[in-house]
């Protein structure tokens, strides 16, 4: 390894790289991730196949994914897949463009320091460029929403991008379940839209077709109806939502009860059941017919369950006992003693039906549902998986939409267009940070061009176009047409995609930038050194 290697006030065998030489070798890897990444991204891009240490196999060009599952040794590396994280965990959308964007900065940075500008320099530099940056990205996106369905259902779609789920028009209904879903769950608060997305109920049963995935206006439970003599089916349900058992409780009677004789069994087995019949009593009277219960029912409460007509479900997950309360407008109670009729819920029909060999119960048809359920259907577990991570894709990308209110053109178009602002910017800057303004322009073009490699276009002819479009008036939404391989207006096109991912894409790349940048020392520990010298020992 190239550098200035010193060890002597380290403990033995440290590795110490200083200087420049530790920003290089940062720079260089750094870059190499991206570099990796880079012929996944966009429509066209290429998958990679990932290989464990126990032979187990991974196809994705999912950005974060790739880098999670490379598991990568060196520190700087670990950084760049931290991006990815947060990225990912932020907007679940734009890994690979901010690990592209966060590599090129760190190139474009290494010619800096080449030329002899100070890090420092650089780094405040690329701050000014990115405040500029979000500023301008600002003024670019536009305006959206809840009523503009086609918008959001384009970047739903985009969104969903390259995930194999076959054709147009399942990709059309999907997207258009996913912008039903969150405009359902969304709600306004002070002008604003918040989206929870854990309120959209994702539920998947290999078989049927993609076709057959629907939304339910209300919540699907992996469940069965508890007892065979109960109805399958209720119309006008009204529901009773119990986080407590419907049992009588063990430490209750042993603590009571200390049974010396025959008879004295019977009598507590006759009070027992009399408490059980109470319990159903009181569900009962409160008018419910249908009744979720988060833990167990006793056979004895089961039985006069059925006979009194009431549709029962138990062990029921505490996350779906809430689902079904935003659902149904139930409330959720803790004791029966409590439970009166205006903490029922309503759906219109409740049903056990039979999906791929197995009962499940749906709560359909509820008024203005709080929470819904996207039904996923498809030929094999493969084909249900790979939908549902388009679906939370597409989740993703349509919520952020709304809750941020503005969308911009993808393809490239974007990072172009602020390119070109950010250079007119360079100039006001002046001095040696106009150079790194320039440079962060030269890093966000980047995704436009690795968009036309990707599509096998090439790239220099490519960004020549795209500058040459922008220059001119109504340029702004010009980008790259990898389905045609040529320069098209991506607003006309539909490649819509929510401002907030670009957003953090940038923020997160500039993120990485500064923290690499900052580095001008690395000490390692023994550990690694010592694994060099076990392996020269082997040779
Ligand atoms: P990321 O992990 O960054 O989201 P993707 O592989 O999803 O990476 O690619 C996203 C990029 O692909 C964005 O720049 C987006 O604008 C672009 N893109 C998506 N669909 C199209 C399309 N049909 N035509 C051109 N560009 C597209
Ligand atoms: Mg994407």
């Amino acid at each position: 390894m190239a550098g200035k290697i010193s060890s002597e006030p380290l403990p033995e065998g440290a590795q110490r790289i200083i200087g420049r030489d530790a920003m290089r070798l940062n720079i260089a890897i750094g870059y190499a991730i991206a570099q990796i990444v880079k012929t996944t991204l966009g429509p066209k891009g290429m998958d990679k196949m990932l290989v464990s240490d126990l032979g187990d196999i991974i196809i994705t060009n999912d950005g974060a994914t790739i880098l999670e599952e490379m598991n990568v040794e060196h520190p700087t590396a670990k950084l760049m897949v931290e991006i990815a994280k947060t990225q990912d965990k932020e907007v679940g959308d734009g890994t690979t463009t901010s690990v592209v964007i966060a590599g090129n900065l760190l190139k474009n940075a290494g010619q800096l320091l080449d030329k002899n500008i100070h890090p420092t320099t650089i780094i405040k530099g690329f701050e000014l460029a990115e405040a500029k940056a979000q500023e301008e990205l600002e003024k670019i996106g536009e305006d959206v929403t809840p009523d503009d369905s086609e918008t959001l259902k384009r970047i739903a779609m985009v969104a969903m991008g390259s995930k194999g789920i076959g054709s147009d028009k399942e990709k059309e209904l999907i997207a258009d379940i996913v912008v039903k879903a969150v405009k359902q769950v969304s709600e306004k608060r002070d002008g604003k839209y918040y989206v929870d997305l854990d309120l959209v109920k994702i539920e998947k049963k290999a078989g049927g077709e993609v076709a057959d995935t629907r939304l339910v206006n209300g919540i699907v439970i992996d469940k069965e109806v508890v007892h065979a003599g109960m109805p399958k089916k209720i119309k006008n349900a009204k529901i009773a939502l119990i986080d407590a058992a419907l049992e009588v409780e063990k430490t209750e009677t042993d603590a009571k009860i200390n049974i010396t004789a025959p008879e004295q069994l019977e009598a507590f087995l006759r009070q027992e059941e009399e408490m059980l019949k109470k319990m159903v009593e009181k569900i009962k009277k409160a008018g419910a017919n249908v009744v979720f219960v988060q833990k167990g029912i006793d056979d004895v409460a089961q039985h006069y369950l059925a006979k009194a007509g009431i549709l029962a479900v138990r062990r029921v997950k505490k996350s779906d006992m809430e689902k079904l309360s935003r659902a149904t407008g139930a409330r959720i109670a803790s004791s029966l003693d409590d439970l009166s009729e205006k903490d029922l819920g309503e759906a219109e029909i409740v049903e056990e039906r039979k999906v791929g060999g197995e009962a499940m119960v749906f709560v359909e048809n509820c008024k203005d549902p709080k929470s819904v359920t996207i039904f996923v259907r498809g030929g094999t577990e493969h084909v249900v998986n790979e939908v549902e991570r388009a679906i939370k894709d597409a989740l993703g990308s349509v919520a952020s939409t709304l809750e941020v209110g503005k969308y911009v053109a993808g393809g490239g178009s974007v990072e172009i267009e602020l390119a070109k602002r950010l250079r007119d910017y360079a100039v006001e800057v002046g001095g040696r940070e106009q150079l790194a303004v320039e440079a962060f322009a030269d890093a966000l073009e980047s995704i436009p061009t690795t968009l036309a490699e990707n599509a096998g276009m090439d790239a220099i002819d490519t960004l020549v176009e795209l500058r040459s479009k922008h220059s001119k008036e109504n340029g702004i939404y010009f980008g790259v047409d990898v389905g045609n391989g040529k320069v098209s207006d991506m607003k006309e096109l539909g490649v819509l995609e929510p401002l907030k991912v670009k957003r953090q894409a940038i923020s997160s790349a500039v993120e990485t930038a500064r923290l690499v940048l900052r580095i001008d020392d690395i000490i390692s520990a023994k550990g690694t050194s010592k694994k060099e010298n076990e392996s020269n020992e082997l040779d």
